[in-house]
């Protein structure tokens, strides 16, 4: 049992909590390592709308590759990534890279689309951030318009002015903006008027319980009459069945994102998914697709 004493070298800690940090660190420097690599890989979900079943876009989500060919999803360790300002910002670098590649990738292949990728609180807020983009810009003179920013509540809790300042030299740069995780926190409605942005994303809590919970569903209506009011673009995530989508259809949110329509896919069957997709079909037909 570890006692406050002042002799004792790591006396706060229960040698529990002293391996646990340990292997803290080893996770920290693996994914560094794996950054300088290159090992890390981006997958894209299909973000769409739903009534045309259209794809609209992609959202980029960064997986770390297992030794046995399978892929770590961010959210096993994107918060021992977040915790660390200097793996966030090196993370960051890394996928505006590997976005702004891939798009002019695909744009060589003849496939326009944009890209949403995910940027990290303190990221966002460091004094090299807009050096950052600016580099990857420069580096892969794509369409910036191609290019949509996600950022998560936390980022703007923090400091809203900073945030808003920083948002708005992004949109002057062409990029878009994206709020996501969008309607959990006590003062989202009010972030809308402060923050410039052209999306939002409702949080997957909300979807996930929108059949079963008139609560959830009065947030998620008050969320799609803000948008329109606002002329910011509604997107739900999460959306897992044609049954939520044909729902959130039925309130007013056209676009939708989750495994209804497709699960995060590597980039090489993007173009080949795309295709497959056939715009126009008659919902029914879509909802049945998407079901099976
Ligand atoms: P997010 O940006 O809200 O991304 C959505 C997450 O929900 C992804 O998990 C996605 O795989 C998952 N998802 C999509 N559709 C469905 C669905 O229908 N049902 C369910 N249950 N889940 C669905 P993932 O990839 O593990 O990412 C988790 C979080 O990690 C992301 O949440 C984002 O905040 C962060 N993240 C992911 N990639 C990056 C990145 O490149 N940089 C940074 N800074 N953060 C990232
Ligand atoms: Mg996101
Ligand atoms: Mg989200
Ligand atoms: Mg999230």
């Amino acid at each position: 049992e570890a006692k406050l004493g002042e002799d004792s070298g790591y006396c706060f800690f229960h040698p529990k909590m002293e391996e646990q940090m340990l292997n803290r660190h080893r996770v920290q420097r693996e994914f560094l390592e794996s950054i300088h690599a290159c090992h890390l890989v981006l997958h894209y979900q299909p973000q769409m709308d739903v009534a045309s079943c259209r794809v609209i876009g992609f959202e980029a989500l960064i997986r770390w590759p297992l030794a046995n060919g399978g892929h770590r999803p961010a959210n096993e360790f994107i918060g021992l990534v977040e915790a660390d300002g200097r793996l966030i910002r090196s993370l960051g670098r890394y996928v505006l890279e590997q976005a702004l590649s891939q798009l002019t990738t695909w744009r060589a292949q003849g496939f326009e689309t944009t890209v949403s990728i995910n940027i990290g609180a303190r990221h966002l807020l460091a004094p090299e951030f807009l050096e950052d983009v600016d580099t990857a810009l420069r580096k892969h003179p794509v369409s910036r318009t191609a290019l949509k920013l996600e950022i998560t509540e936390t980022a703007y809790l923090s400091d809203l002015e900073k945030t808003a300042e920083v948002l708005a030299a992004c949109r002057a740069r062409g990029l878009k903006i994206a709020l996501d995780d969008f309607g959990t926190g006590y003062a989202s409605l009010s972030y809308l008027q402060r923050l410039p942005c052209d999306q939002i994303k409702i949080d997957q809590s909300f979807i996930r319980q929108l059949l079963d919970n008139p609560q959830n569903q009065a947030i998620v209506a008050a969320l799609i009459t803000a948008a329109r009011l606002l002329d910011i673009e509604i997107i739900a995530e999460g959306v897992e069945t044609a049954e939520h989508a044909l729902r959130l259809l039925e309130m007013g949110c056209l676009l939708a994102q989750g495994y209804a329509a497709a699960r995060p896919m590597p980039p090489e069957a993007v173009i080949d998914w795309t295709r497959q997709q056939q715009p126009n079909q008659t919902l029914p037909e879509w909802a049945h697709h998407a079901a099976t």
